[in-house]
């Protein structure tokens, strides 16, 4: 059964900082699995340590989070088992008392940071567009559906034989 990503919510009031102050939490976050391209990606291990900083330069927050992230999950050529590893560093800005929602973080809500979802997030955003078992897999036979990576090639030279047309056409040389 799929476990639901745990929520890792800071409550940034509760850390009481001041401007120009800054902040460095170890966190143990629970991504959950991730979605792509159709097929479902799990992190392993399940709990990642993740570095979270936290600072104040004038109004609001900065905040840098970084984890290194490994997940399983099939091949996107020929659903063979496939693992990405790679770093995750990513920022966020929330500014409290502007309007411009580009200066706004999606993450933060009344002064709490969902770490949780925004980890999540950078994590789907970090994937590469495919995911493959080897840079160079060969896919699946198109003809039959067999992975081709360790197949003999020669196995799949499939020949039009059974194609009733063809049949016909040896009758008639035959005749
Ligand atoms: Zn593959
Ligand atoms: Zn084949």
């Amino acid at each position: 059964m799929a476990k639901l990503p745990t929520t890792t919510i800071i409550d940034l009031g509760r850390l009481s900082l001041a401007h120009g102050e800054g902040a460095r939490l170890d966190l143990d976050l629970r991504l959950g699995p991730l979605e792509l391209g159709g097929q479902t990606y799990a992190p392993a291990p399940e709990s990642l340590g993740a570095r979270l900083d936290l600072s104040r330069p004038s109004n609001g927050y900065a905040f840098r989070l970084r984890f290194p992230l490994r997940v399983e999950g099939p091949c996107m050529r020929c659903l063979e088992p496939a693992e990405v590893e790679t770093e995750i560093d990513a920022r966020e800005v929330d500014q409290s008392d502007t309007e411009d929602e580009e200066l706004r973080s999606p993450y933060v809500t009344e002064d709490e940071l969902d770490v949780g979802r925004w980890a999540h997030d950078a994590a789907v955003l970090a994937m590469p567009t495919r995911i493959l078992c080897r840079p160079d897999c060969a896919g699946l036979c198109p003809t039959c559906g067999e992975p081709l990576n360790d197949a003999d090639p020669s196995a799949h030279e499939h020949e039009t034989a059974s194609d009733p047309r063809w049949d016909k056409l040896k009758d008639l040389k035959l005749e």
